[in-house]
């Protein structure tokens, strides 16, 4: 049960004042839903705002406050803004421009003939002075809004900064004491104050101390938790599982285990071997055959007399698996089953049968395998592919399905860098497939201007003509992102007209069905051209695609990119990777694309990626996935997840773990970052 004291900070954000219908979409989309949530949408950064009474005392560029007087309303021509003519008190001219639906907020706010103040940037157009879209407009006899300093934050479509700040003021002001969670020398060492105290500073200006004090709590409460998944582990007993070998024999694979599948496979058996469950986690690069490696670990749980589950974080990936292992098992008489959200009626009845009644050995498939009616006859061993894009809270609720406690077995072919490596799997064993398979050759990567795009889709048509097949990756930050969505479909259409219907198209608008039909004509090599968003970046095994494009490359992650890249060079032929890249690029973007040319190692790729992040980019878009965390940024994480570590170390071996006051105060950490299963895990052992 959550503490009583934090009641007040889950309550819907629906109960503030001003939340309506209209405002709960864009704050759902943002994930705000709750009182806690606005209290921790902390600032992307702020405004400093001068006042001036003249337009000409304001540099270009610089923020500023100012009483304007209106003097034309100009409709938009094409796709040119609403332009708005206004004067200062000298005559002075100052071009108002709203874009979209932006203008009728303007029409409204600054009616001809009206004195208003206006706050926002001053920029240039052309010979005149401009400010688009400002922040604030408010009636002239009333003192000007919006203090010299403003917060800036994160915003939705529908959304305004004015109404963001409001709501957070409000949320702000529900916050309860805590006793406090950091140890005292920990809080005078590093000038941090109390948490109350920390989100209002935070909200009110640039304020190191108070943001780094919110980080370290997130990353606490992950390190503690993990801590006590860890020890409820180790408490636990799982079904010591020895296999005979006698399927894992009569597999039929087309290749020699590399040294390193070899390796890790002995580690995984020496562990199912024990009564303490597995937690081992499987680190291998894109390509480095993981499957092989988990379908070896099920095939000892089987043959041990038990079930084994496969974990797939998408739905095409959970039917990739289930197609290429049901393959391989092919003449060991396993059966294997493929249960995702979408099984519907008989087929899925006959499923849950044979899982509870013992007679389906395998199970692949996305979280619908841990639903409440999915019951099991001997679940002992669970594989979680793509770990990263779980959280731990998702696996343990998978691990009580078991009588006892099943083993574990991660994997993940993100290199993440090893200071996110405790962050993520805390204390888990690791097996690394450091050696990719024999006879892989380089991938050829360039960077190419957008403006090449007819030599790109000349390239692309030879590349065709020749048997092979190809993907086209369009960004998508999330899978809502409509204008994402429709680029996508457009570039889907040209690519149509050109090459007709050996072009498919898959993204995560489109139904399940849909989806997998496109994914099967690929696959099948029906299609020749795969288009898509980022739901290729996991897993997919294509040998005969060898040619990737990705559009606008600059906005992926470099992990991301590599994911992506991961999809060719899989086949004994050259690959080749273009990067297509935007006419404005950053430097840090042209580095880190050029860094992409230069190495296809996965982890140096993480580790770079990490430094020029850290160089204080903002990334416009935060890669969902790259880590755990919400509040605490990559700088954050490195700075202070060691003495984060360190402390819920302490914590649980010298300080008597949940018990004693400090203990308690603990607890309310962990139900306030939404890690609680750790205290319920702590109970249940
Ligand atoms: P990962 O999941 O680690 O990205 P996969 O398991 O999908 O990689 O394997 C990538 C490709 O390499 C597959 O086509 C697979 O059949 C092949 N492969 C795996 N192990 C070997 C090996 N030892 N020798 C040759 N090819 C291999
Ligand atoms: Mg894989």
């Amino acid at each position: 049960m959550r503490p009583e004291a934090l009641n007040c900070l889950f309550v819907d954000s629906e109960s503030l004042d001003g939340v309506g219908p209209r405002i709960r979409r864009p704050l759902e989309k943002l994930g705000l839903t709750r009182i806690k949530d606005l209290a921790y949408h902390l600032p992307d950064r702020f405004v400093e705002r001068r006042m001036v009474t003249r337009l000409d005392e304001a540099g270009i560029g610089e923020n500023v406050i100012v009483r304007l007087t209106v003097r034309e309303h100009r409709a938009s021509t094409g796709r040119g803004p609403y332009r708005i003519v206004t004067e200062d008190d000298a005559g002075d001219i100052c071009t108002i421009a709203y874009f979209g639906r932006a203008s009728y907020t303007g029409k409204k706010q600054l009616p001809v003939g009206e004195t208003r103040w206006v706050a926002g940037r001053i920029d240039e157009y052309g010979q005149t002075r401009q400010m688009v879209h400002p922040e604030h407009v408010s009636e002239s006899d009333t003192a000007p809004i919006g203090q010299q300093r403003e917060a800036v934050y994160g915003l939705s479509e529908g959304m305004t900064q004015g109404r963001m700040g409001s709501l957070v003021k409000q949320a702000l002001e529900h916050l309860p004491e805590l006793p406090e969670w950091i140890e005292s020398s920990q809080m005078a060492k590093s000038d941090w104050p109390a948490w109350h105290e920390a989100l209002r500073e935070a909200h009110r200006g640039p304020n190191e101390p108070a943001r780094d004090r919110l980080a370290y709590d997130e990353l606490f409460a992950n390190a503690l938790a993990l801590m006590l998944v860890r020890a409820s582990n180790r408490s636990q007993r799982g079904t010591p599982l020895q296999g005979d070998g006698r399927l894992r024999a009569k597999l039929s694979l087309p290749f020699a285990l590399t040294g390193a599948q070899a390796r890790s496979i002995r580690e995984i058996e020496g562990d199912l071997a024990q009564t303490a469950p597995m937690l081992r986690l499987l680190q291998g690069d894109v390509g480095a055959g993981k499957t092989v490696v988990a379908l070896s670990a099920l095939l000892i749980a089987v043959e041990a007399g038990a079930q084994g589950a496969m974990l797939a974080p998408t739905e095409i990936l959970a039917r990739q698996h289930y197609t290429t292992l049901r393959k391989m098992l092919e003449g060991t008489g396993v059966e294997i089953a493929l249960l995702t959200g979408r099984d519907k009626g008989k087929a899925r009845e006959a499923i849950l049968m044979g899982l509870l009644d013992g007679s389906i050995q395998i199970v692949v498939g996305t979280h619908a395998i841990f639903q409440d009616a999915v019951a099991y006859h001997n679940l002992a061993l669970v594989v979680i592919d793509e770990q990263h894009r779980f959280g731990v809270g998702q696996r343990l609720m998978l691990a009580r399905k078991g009588r006892r406690t099943p083993h574990t077995l991660a994997m993940t072919a993100t290199p993440i860098p090893r200071t996110l490596t405790l962050a993520q799997y805390g204390e888990m064993e690791v097996s690394r497939l450091d050696e990719l398979p024999p006879g892989r050759q380089a991938i050829d990567t360039r960077v190419v201007s957008t403006d090449r795009m007819d030599d790109v889709v000349g390239a692309l048509s030879r590349h065709i003509q020749s048997g092979q097949q190809a993907y086209w990756v369009c960004p998508m930050v999330t899978e809502s992102e409509t204008d994402d969505i429709a680029a996508a479909e457009a570039r889907y259409e040209a690519l149509k007209e050109r090459f007709g219907n050996r072009v498919v198209m898959v993204h995560g608008q489109l139904k399940g069905e849909e989806k997998d039909a496109g994914m099967e004509r690929f696959s099948s090599g029906e299609a020749s051209l795969l288009v898509a968003t980022t739901v290729i970046e996991v897993g997919v095994d294509v040998p005969n695609a060898t040619l990737m494009v990705i559009e606008q490359a600059e906005r992926f992650g470099l992990a991301q990119l590599h994911q992506l890249r991961g999809r060719v060079g899989r086949g004994s032929e050259k690959s080749t990777c273009l990067l297509l890249r935007g006419k404005a690029l950053s430097q840090t973007g042209r580095q880190r694309l050029a860094l992409m040319r230069e190495t296809q190692d996965g982890f140096r790729l993480a580790e770079e990626d990490l430094q020029l992040r850290g160089g204080g980019e903002l990334l416009g878009t935060r890669q969902s996935g790259d880590t755990p965390f919400r509040l605490a940024s990559l700088e954050q994480i490195t700075k202070l997840l060691p003495l984060a570590h360190d402390d819920a170390r302490l914590l649980m071996e010298r300080d008597g773990g949940l018990e004693g006051a400090r203990g308690e105060a603990a607890r309310i950490l962990l139900y306030l970052f939404e890690r609680d299963y750790g205290v319920q895990l702590l109970r249940g052992g």
